[in-house]
């Protein structure tokens, strides 16, 4: 974010004659406040819509799940290139393929999002709520719509305490039609990321689809159309918890959406051609209130339904351009900042002990994929016996060796043995072909001469790769047992 001017900058101005706006629009501003509302969970908030950076943001980074529609279309090497496959536990991400063995690095993918969202919190409160959040880019998608069929904040409140007319009722039908669309979309897209996206919808067509799948898709749409359409801002103010635990993550130095009270009070409201008053920059026009999404006063100070959109920035530095002061009464700024006038700490122990923490998880989920080979190997000794003496005194050891080909072709495959001198194998069955996805166990059996065989029990090691390619072997270790020496 941007730096904004300071309390000190407004100083510079509190002599000067104040510029008034225009009667008509400020007029209008101060009718404006017969209608925001602050929430009190009672009624459906109908927020005003204004433009400014802040919202550009946000629909930039609402954009981002434009992902969720679109993933499950998407090819590669003539699969869906994002297809979490839960029945055969197996995961496709663009060409490469996760077994339940790869669990691991799916852990500190979860790990490093968590820590991420405890690290963003520290430095900027709520921002993944406001910003990214599914639940505030549904709604605002859905308010979106809701404008543009009802008309503005103030027009949607009078619409619903009118009488049911025509009108009226055409309105609500082409909404809700609307909102279940999107729902339906939502849900269906959801469910297309665990199963072949095209195929789920030829067969959800003509209803010969799984009812499991009708469920998740059902479940999806109707939570949906609940969050997004009804509940909304009631959700970020009383449903989630991550509005409970942010506090214990925030602390004075955190960078949130704040009022300036110093600069701000006392407020009173504009009038006009007043002049050098001794109020302070607050006009007490209710803009910011009128935008916030969850109905917050953010001039009450950080409150727990604040989820740091900033559209009260936006709207407050509108504002502040119509009456000649500068931005910023609204910004984002710490406690300390504006409490007690002191610099923000960025950098502080707890935000660095965050950052080391997503560091490790960065570099093991980078050496996972840089070591991540397309074969795994599984190696079991055969003990009974554990080994067996040939007429012409050569030792032979059983295994079985599993292995897990985790392309999308079938591969044929070669075994060789590391650390034993002399030493022959046999495979049953002769010629491995490893099928995509699935554990192709091979029996082997190992011979040695005698004088190869130095220790009770040898270290030896197996490799196997797809023929001709030994630079992608994948390896495990094991025994040859022999008699006392
Ligand atoms: S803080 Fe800004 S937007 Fe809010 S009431 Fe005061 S002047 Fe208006
Ligand atoms: S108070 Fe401001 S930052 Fe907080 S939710 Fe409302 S508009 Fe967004």
């Amino acid at each position: 974010m941007s730096a904004e001017p300071t309390a000190k900058q407004s100083d510079s101005t509190e002599a000067q004659p104040v510029k008034v706006m225009d009667k008509d629009e400020l007029a209008r501003l101060y009718e404006e406040n017969d209608f925001w509302e602050v929430n009190t969970g009672g009624s459906t908030l109908h927020a005003k819509r204004m433009g400014g950076r802040f919202r550009n943001f946000k629909y930039l980074t609402s954009s981002v799940w434009l992902v969720l529609f679109i993933g499950p279309w998407l090819q590669w090497d003539d699969r869906q290139a994002m297809l979490f496959d839960i029945p055969a536990r197996q995961f496709h991400i663009f060409g490469m393929t996760f077994l339940p063995q790869d669990i691991w690095m799916f852990t500190f993918v979860m790990g490093f999002f968590a820590v991420l969202l405890a690290v963003s919190t520290a430095v900027a409160g709520r921002v993944f709520c406001g910003f990214f959040c599914f639940q505030t880019v549904w709604t605002d998608v859905y308010t979106w719509i809701e404008e543009k069929l009802e008309g503005s904040h103030i027009q949607r409140r009078k619409l619903e305490k009118a009488p049911w007319n025509a009108t009226k009722i055409r309105k609500k039908v082409i909404k809700h039609v609307l909102w279940l669309a999107i729902a339906v979309l939502t849900g269906y897209s959801f469910a297309a990321w665990f199963t072949d996206a095209r195929d789920l919808l030829s067969r959800m067509l003509d209803f010969t689809a799984h009812p499991i799948s009708y469920g998740i898709v059902g479940a999806f749409t109707l939570g949906t159309y609940v969050l997004a359409g009804f509940m909304r801002e009631q959700v970020c103010f009383w449903l989630c918890p991550y509005a409970r635990i942010q506090g214990v993550m925030m602390d004075d130095n955190s960078i949130v959406p704040s009022y300036d009270y110093k600069r701000g009070e006392p407020r009173g409201k504009l009038k006009k051609n007043s002049a050098g008053n001794d109020k302070g920059d607050c006009i007490d026009c209710g803009q910011c209130v009128a935008v916030c999404p969850t109905g917050v006063d953010i001039r009450k100070g950080q409150q727990e339904g604040c989820i740091t959109c900033a559209l009260c920035i936006d709207a407050c530095d509108q504002i502040m351009d119509k009456i000649d002061k500068p931005r910023g009464l609204i910004r984002y700024a710490s406690e300390n900042e504006i409490a007690r006038d002191q610099k923000t700490k960025l950098i502080r122990p707890r935000v660095l002990m965050y950052a080391t923490t997503i560091l490790l998880f960065v570099t093991y989920l980078a050496y996972g994929l840089v070591t991540r080979s397309n074969l795994e190997l599984n190696v079991v000794h055969d003990r009974t016996p554990m080994f067996v003496m040939q007429s012409n005194g050569d030792i032979q050891n059983k295994y079985v060796i599993k292995i897990i080909n985790k392309t999308t072709d079938i591969l044929p495959i070669e075994v060789k043995l590391k650390g034993l001198e002399g030493a022959e194998i046999t495979l049953d069955p002769a010629v491995i072909e490893a099928k995509p996805s699935v554990v192709t166990p091979v029996r082997v059996f190992v011979r040695a001469p005698r004088s190869a065989f130095k220790e009770q029990l040898q270290d030896i090691t197996f490799e196997v790769y797809p023929k001709g390619k030994p630079e992608q072997a994948a390896s495990h270790d094991s025994i040859f047992a022999g008699p006392r020496r």
